[in-house]
């Protein structure tokens, strides 16, 4: 039989905010640390509160409130475990619940830190894959994923992966050898409100690794433009998407998508310097995450007075992610901070954006 999807409640978006160490240049450029966990006496549950210390004590402090606030001290593991992330892999995704994993913040922030790539430092086909200490979300999940189908399904369960790039409000196939032709892709939404894209790519995964390889070679084929901030930052949106259908031990059917998120980054396009061709990307890389703020602060909005209609269609990003967001999903998004006093305002910009959705 098919089991019927619960109806969730509004806290089905989770914020957390990650605080990375200062990094070396920042060091060296003088930068102290101005993002701070505010403390929590043992015990604590519910919200966390981090703190803006301003360098220039005449700037007042700020305060933002999320439902975790992982600093620095935080490992890998603990960011997958106190994110949440942990829980969707092992609990939600095998309740059928469509789950969605969104790194957001400026470039160097940590986000592709944070999502990891499914590849670790092991290459031996054979092996069973061991999580390294320094994997990301993507490689936890994934191991967690088929160790769970392993469990909870006796293996009864098949993965589908596709692997997309949203850049200038235009689909590429990541998994395609002939990815530079995005008109080929449209998306589409079943009746029963499936969207997914027409003419993408998926191909059968069985283990850790076989992600793992799928995601390297996808990697060589985004697009990754320059900026004065970082030489390697990407100016797209990178969409994983992990497809599962499977069969509990009782019989209970599911169906469920992972999709794992490493936004572009958030800066404003002066601080990076661009201009011409490279500030007209900023724009439309801008709508998809102006208005998937739009979309998550709708979804989250608990007085009924205030509701609105998530405006889904505003932009390819937030169409993409339909499905995956609100209703019957559940939504994690990482904010992520650089602690340096330089980056302040961005980081301030960042914890705005990521409490509208709470
Ligand atoms: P983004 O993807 O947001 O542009 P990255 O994930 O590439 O940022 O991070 C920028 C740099 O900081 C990288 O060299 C990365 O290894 C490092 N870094 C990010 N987060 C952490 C962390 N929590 N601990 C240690 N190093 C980090
Ligand atoms: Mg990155």
């Amino acid at each position: 039989e098919d089991q019927s999807k619960a109806v969730v409640s509004a806290a089905n978006v989770r914020v957390v905010g990650r605080i990375r160490p200062l990094a070396k240049y920042e060091i060296e450029n003088g930068s102290t640390p101005c993002v701070l966990k505010v403390p929590t006496i043992p015990g604590h549950t519910g919200p966390e509160t981090l703190q803006i210390n301003p360098k220039n004590k005449s700037e007042t402090q700020k305060w933002f409130e999320l439902d975790a606030v992982l600093d620095e001290s935080c490992s890998q593991k603990e960011v997958y475990e106190k994110s949440g992330a942990h829980q969707a892999i092992s609990e939600d995704i095998f309740q059928g619940f469509n789950c969605t994993i969104l790194a957001y913040g400026q470039t160097g922030a940590g986000k592709t830190f944070t999502m990891g790539t499914a590849l670790g430092a092991q290459e031996d086909d054979d092996e069973e894959y061991t999580i390294q200490e320094s994997d990301g979300v993507i490689p936890r999940a994934c191991h967690d994923l088929f160790q769970n189908i392993r469990d909870k399904c006796d293996g009864n369960a098949q993965v589908e992966c596709s692997y997309m790039e949203v850049y200038n409000e235009e689909i590429r196939d990541l998994l395609s050898p002939n990815s530079t032709d995005s008109s080929q892709l449209r998306i589409r939404e079943t009746l029963d409100g499936e969207v997914y894209v027409r003419g993408l790519e998926s191909r059968l995964v069985t283990t850790p690794l076989d992600v793992g390889k799928l995601m390297e070679e996808a990697n060589g084929r985004r697009v990754v433009a320059s900026t004065k901030m970082n030489a390697t930052s990407s100016r797209s949106h990178a969409i994983c998407v992990l497809k599962i259908k499977g069969v509990l031990e009782d019989a209970t059917k599911f169906e469920a998508k992972l999709t794992l998120v490493d936004l572009a980054g958030s800066e404003k396009m002066k601080k990076t310097g661009a201009s011409g061709a490279r500030a007209a990307e900023g724009i439309s890389i801008n709508k998809g995450l102006f208005v998937l703020g739009q979309v998550v602060s709708a979804l989250a909005e608990q007085r009924p007075k205030f509701k609105r209609k998530p405006p889904f269609r505003d932009s390819k990003l937030t169409r993409l992610l339909q499905d995956s967001l609100g209703g019957n999903s559940r939504t994690i998004m990482v904010a992520c901070c650089s602690p340096a006093d330089f980056n302040m305002e961005e980081t301030i910009n960042t914890l705005r954006y990521a409490t509208q959705a709470r």
